[in-house]
């Protein structure tokens, strides 16, 4: 860490600043430069409030030379591999990973209905909300254990994996019992507690963006999951709110160059979240594709008009069927195949 003072020689500022963090931090530190305007934090500066040097009186500036994550930074490894199911790995290169479902578990007819058909088109990991984090508290919120054990028998049936969401530390010994992926949703990013639960689990964790979280921030929840034990975490890019209202999230495609150099992690895009309407979904998966990323999560249903959540942005079979052929073209070119 480096700390820039505004003036030459501040012996007293100097003094004051070196006292603070050996006192406070246990840390050690020394001048640089002969103008005695630099001091030098070397070692792990993990746990030094930068915010906190910042508002002294006389500093001009605090940087640090490593990112405030460590696990999940990129100096660790070039790439993490997870192996979702026996046809599919993420974060591999060679592999482009959709995940599809309805947003919500709604009933075994409609589960079994869309599990036939995407597990038909080459999909191997089936999606679907058993707890749903809804806006207000009046809508349908999700068929709680019931949907779980149909997600699961369904899966079972098609031989597929299954991508779920916790939204609390409660809900989570009984995700973990019957999901292959615990997802944990954008409104949930930063509960720091289902993080460190999440970071105990046995399965793989799919970490979605907070709704206005910064790279850094949401590297940084990925960074509570890994401390605690857990390897496996998938990012997922699935919009954020801007001024635009238009869509129904702005999708930052830029962030997955962006995160491949600073994360080993693998990125994955949700195209439907993001666009909020179904025929804009197959454009945005294949720039999701083209732009990199390791896999793609999209919501089907096979009557959209009648879902109990997110039917405008559901692909109905026919329209699944289009994008998944249309994704193929593109993971093709990126040298993948689609799985
Ligand atoms: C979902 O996947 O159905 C969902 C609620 O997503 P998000 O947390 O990204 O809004
Ligand atoms: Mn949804």
């Amino acid at each position: 860490m480096l700390i820039v003072l505004q003036k030459k020689n501040d012996q007293t500022l100097i003094t004051h600043i070196q006292e603070l963090l050996q006192r406070k931090y246990d840390a050690d530190s020394h001048i640089i430069g002969q103008n005695k305007r630099v001091i030098a934090v070397p070692g792990d500066t993990m746990n030094i409030d930068v915010e906190l040097l910042r508002s002294l009186e006389g500093v001009l500036s605090v940087d640090r030379v490593h990112r405030p994550y460590k696990l999940a930074s990129r100096q660790q490894k070039d790439r993490t591999t997870i192996r979702l199911h026996d046809a599919c790995t993420i974060g591999n290169r060679e592999q482009c990973v959709v995940i599809a479902g309805p947003c919500s578990v709604e009933s075994e007819g409609q589960l079994d209905e869309t599990a036939a058909y995407v597990h038909e088109q080459g999909v191997n990991i089936l999606r679907g909300g058993a707890f749903k984090p809804r806006t207000g508290p009046y809508a349908f919120n999700g068929l709680g254990e019931k949907g779980l054990q149909m997600l699961r028998k369904t899966a079972d049936k098609y031989g597929m994996s299954v991508d779920t969401e916790a939204m609390s530390v409660e809900q989570m010994d009984l995700v973990e019992e019957y999901a292959d992926i615990i997802q944990i949703g954008a409104r949930n990013m930063q509960n720091y507690d289902l993080l460190r639960r999440a970071g105990k689990a046995a399965k793989p964790v799919l970490l979605k963006r907070g709704l206005s979280s910064t790279l850094e921030e949401w590297l940084l929840a990925a960074e509570y999951i890994l401390h605690e034990g857990n390897p496996n975490v998938i990012l997922c890019e699935r919009g954020i709110r801007t001024f635009e209202q238009e869509v129904r999230f702005t999708l930052c495609l830029g962030s997955i160059p962006a995160l491949r150099e600073l994360t080993h992690l693998p990125i994955i895009v949700d195209p439907s979240h993001s666009a909020g309407k179904a025929r804009w979904v197959d454009d945005c998966a294949k720039a999701a594709i083209a732009v990199g990323a390791d896999g793609v999560i999209i919501e089907t249903h096979p009557r959209p008009e009648e879902a109990l959540s997110d039917g405008p942005q559901s692909l109905t079979e026919e329209q699944f069927a289009d994008c998944q052929k249309q994704m193929r073209v593109i993971a093709t070119a990126m040298g993948k195949k689609l799985v």
